[in-house]
């Protein structure tokens, strides 16, 4: 990609209003534009870095088997209302009357709605385990939507649903999915703490996977010995015994979800009909898991946790582009190196602007991210060579310019 070509440029500054350093950043840098409070437009960059998350997190959903599907927005009142979410959760739930009078709802998470699709497929103990899954817009009306990606109004969300004949089938099942999470985590390059948390009706605790950040609105206590943490939800001497935990060896931290993962039993498939005929002739309810992770929070949540005062540093596997190329010579040696990087399948975004000054050029690529970065100048070319930095390294060093593929 040429960044003279580019759809979008840099800013200087970020939006007055916005407080969010994820935000601020994320905006100056072109990735993503504020519509309102808690809505983001995905901008040509930002797009790259959702998709390769969202990637990421397609592959380690296809290795616990989910099913990938795509349901609506949406939303059937009646099925919500055999459930008592219609009413119960008004307030997060976008709720409104159309030009015929009829109720509408738009979907914030997609339990009951799934488990009325399920009903048309399930039916017997044969027809499970089933896990299917999507990455689809919700819409929650957030009281607090300031914290730029990490809370929005209309955001992107992953959810899994798993279906069991048994508890013991879910319970295993579910520890499949808390280790894709931890790769999916890993991969995306966060560290992302496995936290014991409110576990609703049908578990003691559900898991979230919480990144430890001062702007998360999360308290959690860290055992590091264990790579484990217990959110302050549920923070009590009785938790602490019932996981032998010392409170000595806790760190209080504040976090930020990334991802949450519940057992839910048969609180949906029971009141929407959602039954199964077992080996003996018995009807029974289908037993329930969902699984969500947050793939625009996710995005904000690295960055926080990764830049510094000049900007972003994606980890490799998201950045949006794997090389920055600047050129700072009005000639084509850096096309041609341009050519060869991209003809050799690197990602590659090449500065060839010629109204900038080194100096813009280089507090753009450092306000991008990308991991590294390539100069090209009238002092490097006597040498035959190109500066190669990575992004989060002070010092660069010089490679020849048939060296650089290698190098990479
Ligand atoms: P929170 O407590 O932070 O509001 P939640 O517990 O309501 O989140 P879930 O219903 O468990 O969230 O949603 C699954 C995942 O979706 C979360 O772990 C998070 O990554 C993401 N998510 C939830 N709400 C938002 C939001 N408003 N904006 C962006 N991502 C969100
Ligand atoms: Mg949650």
């Amino acid at each position: 990609m040429k960044l003279s070509k580019l759809f979008t440029k840099t800013l200087r500054e970020a939006p007055s209003d916005e407080t969010a350093k994820n935000a601020r950043l994320l905006i100056r840098g072109g990735f993503v534009s504020k519509v309102m409070a808690g809505v983001y437009e995905y901008l040509p960059f930002g797009l790259r870095v959702l998709n390769k998350i969202n990637n990421i997190i397609r592959e380690e959903m296809d290795v616990v088997g989910g099913q990938e599907l795509n349901m609506s927005v949406f939303q059937n009142k009646e099925i919500w209302q055999a459930t008592g979410r219609w009413d119960s959760a008004k307030e997060v739930m976008y709720q409104f009357k159309d030009n015929f009078n009829k109720d509408q709802g738009l979907g914030f998470t997609h339990e009951e709605p799934i488990a009325a699709t399920a009903r048309h497929f399930i039916s017997s103990y044969k027809d499970l385990p089933k896990a299917v899954y999507q990455i689809q817009t919700k819409f929650r009306n957030e009281a607090r939507a300031k914290s730029g990606l990490l809370r929005g109004r209309e955001f992107l969300m992953k959810d899994l649903y798993s279906f069991h004949a048994d508890q013991n089938d879910l319970d295993e099942y579910y520890e499949k999915v808390a280790d894709a999470y931890s790769r999916i985590f890993e991969r995306v390059g966060v560290s992302a703490v496995r936290t014991f948390a409110s576990g609703g009706l049908f578990s003691k605790y559900s898991d979230e996977f919480q990144v430890v950040a001062d702007i998360g609105e999360d308290t959690i206590y860290v055992n590091e010995k264990e790579n484990r943490a217990v959110n302050k939800e549920v923070y009590n001497e009785d938790v602490l015994a019932d996981l032998k935990w010392n409170k000595s060896n806790l760190t209080e931290r504040s976090s930020i979800e990334v991802g949450n993962i519940f057992k839910l039993g048969t609180k949906f498939s029971e009141p929407l009909g959602l039954t199964y005929t077992d080996a003996d002739g018995n009807l029974r309810p289908v037993i329930m898991a969902s699984y969500g992770i947050g793939p625009g929070r996710l995005m904000g949540t690295v960055v926080e946790v990764s830049c510094d005062e000049e900007g972003i540093i994606w980890p490799e596997n998201i950045a949006p582009y794997k090389v920055h190329l600047i050129s700072l010579e009005q000639n084509k040696k850096a096309d041609k190196v341009y050519d060869d990087l991209a003809n050799s399948g690197a990602e590659v975004l090449y500065d060839d602007r010629e109204d900038k000054t080194a100096g813009e050029k280089f507090a753009d690529a450092d306000l991008i991210g990308c991991p590294i970065r390539i100069v090209v100048s009238k002092k490097t070319l006597e040498k035959e060579s190109v500066e190669l930095k990575l992004r989060n390294e002070k010092d660069f060093k010089l490679v020849k310019l048939s060296d650089i593929s290698q190098s990479l």
